[in-house]
Protein backbone atom coordinates (compact mmCIF):
# COMPACT_ATOMS: atom_id res chain seq x y z
CA UNK A 1 0.00 0.00 0.00
CA UNK A 2 1.33 3.63 -0.82
CA UNK A 3 2.48 6.01 2.05
CA UNK A 4 -0.59 8.36 2.52
CA UNK A 5 0.96 11.27 3.55
CA UNK A 6 -2.23 12.87 4.63
CA UNK A 7 -1.90 16.34 5.97
CA UNK A 8 1.30 16.26 8.13
CA UNK A 9 2.85 18.40 6.60
CA UNK A 10 -0.46 20.49 6.63
CA UNK A 11 1.15 24.51 7.97
CA UNK A 12 3.57 24.82 5.29
CA UNK A 13 1.28 23.27 2.75
CA UNK A 14 -1.41 25.87 3.62
CA UNK A 15 0.63 28.55 3.57
CA UNK A 16 1.91 28.24 0.33
CA UNK A 17 -1.60 27.66 -0.79
CA UNK A 18 -2.84 30.71 0.38
CA UNK A 19 0.38 33.15 -0.29
CA UNK A 20 -2.11 35.13 -2.33
CA UNK A 21 -3.88 35.91 0.75
CA UNK A 22 -1.35 36.30 3.11
CA UNK A 23 0.01 39.23 0.75
CA UNK A 24 -3.25 41.39 0.81
CA UNK A 25 -5.36 41.85 3.49
CA UNK A 26 -2.94 44.13 5.66
CA UNK A 27 -2.16 46.07 2.21
CA UNK A 28 -5.47 47.04 0.50
CA UNK A 29 -8.36 49.60 1.56
CA UNK A 30 -10.67 48.60 4.31
CA UNK A 31 -13.35 50.01 2.28
CA UNK A 32 -15.45 47.28 0.12
CA UNK A 33 -14.83 48.02 -3.49
CA UNK A 34 -17.67 47.98 -4.74
CA UNK A 35 -18.56 51.03 -2.39
CA UNK A 36 -15.48 52.74 -3.31
CA UNK A 37 -15.61 55.95 -5.91
CA UNK A 38 -13.56 54.32 -8.39
CA UNK A 39 -13.08 56.45 -11.94
CA UNK A 40 -15.10 55.17 -14.14
CA UNK A 41 -14.59 55.33 -18.11
CA UNK A 42 -17.03 53.73 -20.68
CA UNK A 43 -15.95 51.73 -23.33
CA UNK A 44 -18.65 49.95 -25.76
CA UNK A 45 -21.08 50.57 -23.26
CA UNK A 46 -19.16 48.80 -20.76
CA UNK A 47 -17.68 50.18 -17.86
CA UNK A 48 -13.88 50.48 -16.92
CA UNK A 49 -11.36 51.04 -14.31
CA UNK A 50 -7.97 52.33 -14.04
CA UNK A 51 -5.44 50.30 -13.55
CA UNK A 52 -4.30 53.62 -11.38
CA UNK A 53 -7.33 53.05 -9.60
CA UNK A 54 -6.34 49.60 -8.78
CA UNK A 55 -3.05 50.66 -7.23
CA UNK A 56 -4.80 53.44 -5.10
CA UNK A 57 -7.01 50.91 -3.85
CA UNK A 58 -5.22 48.03 -3.37
CA UNK A 59 -2.17 49.94 -2.49
CA UNK A 60 0.36 48.48 -4.77
CA UNK A 61 3.59 50.09 -4.31
CA UNK A 62 3.91 50.44 -8.49
CA UNK A 63 2.19 50.78 -11.65
CA UNK A 64 4.50 49.77 -14.68
CA UNK A 65 3.71 50.09 -18.33
CA UNK A 66 6.08 49.29 -20.83
CA UNK A 67 4.94 48.29 -24.56
CA UNK A 68 1.91 46.50 -24.30
CA UNK A 69 2.31 44.88 -20.74
CA UNK A 70 1.32 46.89 -17.56
CA UNK A 71 2.44 45.31 -13.93
CA UNK A 72 0.85 46.16 -10.62
CA UNK A 73 3.40 45.34 -8.18
CA UNK A 74 3.90 45.26 -4.59
CA UNK A 75 6.59 43.15 -2.69
CA UNK A 76 4.43 40.15 -2.03
CA UNK A 77 1.92 40.76 -4.65
CA UNK A 78 2.44 41.21 -8.48
CA UNK A 79 -0.63 41.41 -11.10
CA UNK A 80 0.34 41.40 -15.02
CA UNK A 81 -1.38 42.15 -17.86
CA UNK A 82 -1.44 43.00 -21.54
CA UNK A 83 -3.10 45.61 -23.48
CA UNK A 84 -5.25 43.72 -26.19
CA UNK A 85 -5.55 40.66 -24.18
CA UNK A 86 -7.53 38.64 -21.42
CA UNK A 87 -4.85 36.84 -19.44
CA UNK A 88 -4.07 38.40 -15.77
CA UNK A 89 -1.73 36.88 -13.91
CA UNK A 90 -1.79 37.17 -9.94
CA UNK A 91 1.48 36.16 -8.83
CA UNK A 92 2.10 33.96 -12.02
CA UNK A 93 -1.37 32.20 -11.81
CA UNK A 94 -3.43 32.58 -15.01
CA UNK A 95 -6.71 34.16 -14.81
CA UNK A 96 -9.04 34.19 -18.06
CA UNK A 97 -10.76 37.57 -18.16
CA UNK A 98 -14.04 38.23 -19.70
CA UNK A 99 -12.68 41.12 -21.28
CA UNK A 100 -9.08 42.35 -23.11
CA UNK A 101 -7.43 45.08 -21.20
CA UNK A 102 -7.76 48.31 -22.99
CA UNK A 103 -6.21 51.24 -23.63
CA UNK A 104 -8.06 55.24 -23.86
CA UNK A 105 -7.61 58.28 -23.34
CA UNK A 106 -3.56 57.34 -21.93
CA UNK A 107 -5.44 55.20 -19.21
CA UNK A 108 -5.01 51.73 -18.73
CA UNK A 109 -8.50 49.74 -18.28
CA UNK A 110 -9.64 46.99 -16.96
CA UNK A 111 -13.54 46.27 -17.19
CA UNK A 112 -15.48 46.90 -13.94
CA UNK A 113 -16.69 42.90 -14.28
CA UNK A 114 -13.63 41.76 -13.95
CA UNK A 115 -13.06 44.04 -10.75
CA UNK A 116 -15.68 42.67 -9.29
CA UNK A 117 -15.53 39.10 -10.21
CA UNK A 118 -12.29 38.28 -10.12
CA UNK A 119 -9.81 40.71 -8.55
CA UNK A 120 -11.52 41.60 -5.78
CA UNK A 121 -12.91 37.97 -4.86
CA UNK A 122 -9.07 36.50 -5.68
CA UNK A 123 -7.24 39.40 -3.49
CA UNK A 124 -9.64 39.61 -0.35
CA UNK A 125 -11.87 36.71 -0.13
CA UNK A 126 -12.51 38.31 3.19
CA UNK A 127 -14.64 40.89 2.06
CA UNK A 128 -16.81 38.58 -0.14
CA UNK A 129 -20.26 39.38 1.30
CA UNK A 130 -23.09 37.73 2.76
CA UNK A 131 -20.14 34.50 3.08
CA UNK A 132 -21.71 31.58 5.03
CA UNK A 133 -19.02 28.97 6.30
CA UNK A 134 -19.20 25.52 5.19
CA UNK A 135 -18.21 22.08 6.92
CA UNK A 136 -19.20 20.18 3.83
CA UNK A 137 -17.56 19.37 0.96
CA UNK A 138 -19.86 17.68 -2.48
CA UNK A 139 -17.37 16.15 -4.26
CA UNK A 140 -18.46 15.36 -7.90
CA UNK A 141 -16.66 12.65 -9.31
CA UNK A 142 -18.09 13.23 -13.26
CA UNK A 143 -18.93 11.05 -16.06
CA UNK A 144 -19.56 7.18 -14.66
CA UNK A 145 -21.88 4.40 -16.10
CA UNK A 146 -21.97 3.99 -19.91
CA UNK A 147 -20.57 7.59 -19.73
CA UNK A 148 -16.79 6.96 -19.18
CA UNK A 149 -15.48 10.23 -20.08
CA UNK A 150 -11.97 10.88 -21.76
CA UNK A 151 -9.70 7.95 -22.53
CA UNK A 152 -6.42 7.02 -22.65
CA UNK A 153 -4.38 3.86 -23.59
CA UNK A 154 -3.64 3.57 -19.66
CA UNK A 155 -7.70 3.86 -18.57
CA UNK A 156 -10.73 5.70 -18.45
CA UNK A 157 -11.53 9.59 -17.25
CA UNK A 158 -14.57 7.97 -14.92
CA UNK A 159 -12.07 5.31 -13.36
CA UNK A 160 -9.70 8.32 -12.77
CA UNK A 161 -11.79 11.05 -11.19
CA UNK A 162 -13.80 8.39 -8.90
CA UNK A 163 -10.12 6.77 -7.65
CA UNK A 164 -9.22 10.84 -7.25
CA UNK A 165 -12.27 11.93 -5.36
CA UNK A 166 -12.47 9.20 -3.26
CA UNK A 167 -8.66 10.18 -1.86
CA UNK A 168 -10.11 13.39 -1.31
CA UNK A 169 -12.94 12.47 0.60
CA UNK A 170 -10.77 10.61 2.56
CA UNK A 171 -8.23 13.16 4.05
CA UNK A 172 -11.15 15.65 4.19
CA UNK A 173 -12.95 13.51 6.05
CA UNK A 174 -9.72 13.23 8.16
CA UNK A 175 -9.97 16.87 8.72
CA UNK A 176 -12.87 17.16 10.18
CA UNK A 177 -15.31 17.79 7.11
CA UNK A 178 -18.53 16.42 6.14
CA UNK A 179 -17.94 14.40 2.87
CA UNK A 180 -21.10 13.75 0.47
CA UNK A 181 -20.21 12.42 -2.78
CA UNK A 182 -22.59 12.58 -6.07
CA UNK A 183 -21.12 9.07 -6.66
CA UNK A 184 -19.43 6.91 -5.48
CA UNK A 185 -19.37 3.57 -7.78
CA UNK A 186 -19.06 3.37 -11.42
CA UNK A 187 -22.95 4.51 -12.17
CA UNK A 188 -24.10 7.23 -14.39
CA UNK A 189 -25.38 10.69 -12.63
CA UNK A 190 -27.18 12.55 -14.92
CA UNK A 191 -25.79 16.23 -14.58
CA UNK A 192 -29.29 17.22 -12.88
CA UNK A 193 -29.24 14.99 -10.40
CA UNK A 194 -25.80 15.59 -9.36
CA UNK A 195 -27.20 19.48 -9.21
CA UNK A 196 -30.21 18.27 -6.61
CA UNK A 197 -27.61 16.01 -4.58
CA UNK A 198 -25.39 19.43 -4.14
CA UNK A 199 -28.52 21.53 -3.38
CA UNK A 200 -29.32 19.49 -0.65
CA UNK A 201 -26.63 21.06 1.56
CA UNK A 202 -26.62 24.26 2.32
CA UNK A 203 -23.18 24.77 4.27
CA UNK A 204 -21.36 23.41 1.62
CA UNK A 205 -19.20 23.69 -1.21
CA UNK A 206 -18.69 21.92 -4.09
CA UNK A 207 -16.06 20.38 -6.72
CA UNK A 208 -16.29 18.64 -9.64
CA UNK A 209 -13.59 16.60 -10.87
CA UNK A 210 -12.61 15.93 -14.43
CA UNK A 211 -9.86 14.90 -16.71
CA UNK A 212 -10.01 16.26 -19.96
CA UNK A 213 -9.33 15.29 -23.87
CA UNK A 214 -8.46 16.92 -26.89
CA UNK A 215 -7.92 16.80 -30.23
CA UNK A 216 -4.23 18.52 -30.24
CA UNK A 217 -2.62 16.11 -28.80
CA UNK A 218 0.23 18.18 -27.58
CA UNK A 219 -2.71 20.06 -25.10
CA UNK A 220 -1.60 19.42 -21.64
CA UNK A 221 -1.75 20.96 -18.00
CA UNK A 222 -4.63 21.65 -15.23
CA UNK A 223 -7.53 24.04 -15.77
CA UNK A 224 -10.07 25.42 -12.91
CA UNK A 225 -13.40 26.53 -14.42
CA UNK A 226 -15.86 28.80 -12.41
CA UNK A 227 -19.31 29.57 -13.91
CA UNK A 228 -19.16 32.68 -16.02
CA UNK A 229 -20.88 36.01 -14.29
CA UNK A 230 -23.87 37.88 -15.81
CA UNK A 231 -23.17 39.91 -19.01
CA UNK A 232 -19.79 38.06 -19.57
CA UNK A 233 -19.46 35.84 -22.60
CA UNK A 234 -18.06 32.26 -22.43
CA UNK A 235 -16.14 29.82 -24.76
CA UNK A 236 -17.69 26.54 -23.08
CA UNK A 237 -20.98 24.88 -22.23
CA UNK A 238 -24.34 25.11 -23.31
CA UNK A 239 -25.63 28.48 -23.86
CA UNK A 240 -22.41 30.38 -23.74
CA UNK A 241 -22.98 33.42 -24.95
CA UNK A 242 -26.03 34.01 -23.19
CA UNK A 243 -25.53 36.73 -20.77
CA UNK A 244 -28.59 35.93 -18.62
CA UNK A 245 -27.99 34.81 -14.54
CA UNK A 246 -28.08 31.40 -13.47
CA UNK A 247 -28.82 30.18 -9.79
CA UNK A 248 -24.73 29.38 -9.65
CA UNK A 249 -23.96 33.33 -10.06
CA UNK A 250 -25.40 33.78 -6.69
CA UNK A 251 -22.08 33.13 -5.55
CA UNK A 252 -19.92 34.24 -7.98
CA UNK A 253 -17.22 35.99 -5.70
CA UNK A 254 -16.93 32.45 -3.83
CA UNK A 255 -16.53 30.59 -6.80
CA UNK A 256 -13.68 32.80 -8.40
CA UNK A 257 -12.14 32.35 -4.44
CA UNK A 258 -12.55 28.46 -4.48
CA UNK A 259 -11.40 28.00 -7.74
CA UNK A 260 -7.86 30.18 -7.08
CA UNK A 261 -7.68 28.22 -4.22
CA UNK A 262 -7.70 24.99 -5.62
CA UNK A 263 -5.80 25.81 -9.08
CA UNK A 264 -2.63 27.42 -6.96
CA UNK A 265 -2.45 24.93 -4.92
CA UNK A 266 -2.35 21.99 -7.98
CA UNK A 267 0.04 24.26 -9.65
CA UNK A 268 2.39 24.66 -6.61
CA UNK A 269 2.43 20.87 -5.48
CA UNK A 270 2.02 19.40 -9.28
CA UNK A 271 4.40 21.69 -11.25
CA UNK A 272 2.25 21.46 -14.88
CA UNK A 273 1.17 23.57 -17.32
CA UNK A 274 -0.96 26.76 -16.35
CA UNK A 275 -3.91 26.86 -18.50
CA UNK A 276 -5.99 29.47 -16.21
CA UNK A 277 -8.63 29.52 -14.58
CA UNK A 278 -11.42 30.14 -16.85
CA UNK A 279 -14.76 31.02 -16.97
CA UNK A 280 -17.53 28.65 -18.41
CA UNK A 281 -21.13 27.77 -18.07
CA UNK A 282 -21.39 23.59 -17.73
CA UNK A 283 -24.59 22.52 -16.71
CA UNK A 284 -23.52 21.48 -13.17
CA UNK A 285 -22.47 25.18 -12.39
CA UNK A 286 -24.91 26.77 -13.52
CA UNK A 287 -27.43 25.01 -11.33
CA UNK A 288 -25.89 24.70 -7.79
CA UNK A 289 -26.57 26.93 -5.28
CA UNK A 290 -23.33 26.38 -3.32
CA UNK A 291 -20.03 27.66 -4.25
CA UNK A 292 -18.52 26.00 -6.99
CA UNK A 293 -15.88 24.70 -9.45
CA UNK A 294 -15.18 22.31 -11.90
CA UNK A 295 -10.91 21.03 -12.09
CA UNK A 296 -9.84 19.38 -15.27
CA UNK A 297 -6.65 17.78 -13.58
CA UNK A 298 -4.72 17.14 -17.12
CA UNK A 299 -5.03 15.87 -20.50
CA UNK A 300 -5.61 11.84 -21.03
CA UNK A 301 -5.02 13.05 -24.88
CA UNK A 302 -1.31 13.83 -23.99
CA UNK A 303 1.08 11.11 -23.61
CA UNK A 304 3.08 12.69 -20.74
CA UNK A 305 -0.31 14.24 -18.60
CA UNK A 306 -2.25 10.62 -18.98
CA UNK A 307 1.22 8.76 -17.71
CA UNK A 308 1.08 11.32 -14.82
CA UNK A 309 -2.88 10.66 -14.76
CA UNK A 310 -2.47 6.30 -14.42
CA UNK A 311 -0.20 6.97 -11.21
CA UNK A 312 -1.98 6.18 -7.58
CA UNK A 313 0.76 8.39 -6.44
CA UNK A 314 0.06 11.44 -8.58
CA UNK A 315 -3.75 11.07 -8.35
CA UNK A 316 -2.55 10.76 -4.58
CA UNK A 317 -1.00 13.99 -4.48
CA UNK A 318 -3.66 16.07 -6.33
CA UNK A 319 -6.02 15.07 -3.50
CA UNK A 320 -3.78 15.95 -1.15
CA UNK A 321 -3.36 19.50 -3.40
CA UNK A 322 -6.80 19.99 -3.68
CA UNK A 323 -7.74 19.07 0.25
CA UNK A 324 -5.03 21.84 1.38
CA UNK A 325 -6.82 23.92 -1.18
CA UNK A 326 -10.41 23.62 1.06
CA UNK A 327 -8.33 24.21 4.04
CA UNK A 328 -6.61 27.41 2.76
CA UNK A 329 -10.05 28.45 1.09
CA UNK A 330 -11.71 28.19 4.21
CA UNK A 331 -9.28 30.17 6.51
CA UNK A 332 -9.31 32.81 3.71
CA UNK A 333 -13.03 33.36 4.70
CA UNK A 334 -12.41 34.41 8.02
CA UNK A 335 -11.26 38.46 8.23
ZN1 LIG B 1 -15.14 15.05 -17.99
Amino acid sequence: MEAVAGFKSWPSMWLLAAMLWLATPQAASAQQADTYSWKVVQHDSRDYVTLQGLKEFYRFQQFVREGRSARLVSPALTMEMSVGSQELLINNVKFILSFPIIEQGGETLMSRLDLAKIVDPVLRPAFIRNIRPFTTVVIDPGHGGHDTGARSTYGTEKDYVLDLGTRLQRLLVEQGFNVVMTRETDVFVSLGDRVKIANEHEDAIFISLHFNAASNRSARGIETFALSPQGASSAYGARANDGSAFTGNLRDAENIALATAVHASVLHYLPSTDRGIKRARWAVLRGIELPGILFEGGFLSNSEDARLIASPAHRQRMAQAIGAAVVSYRNALRR
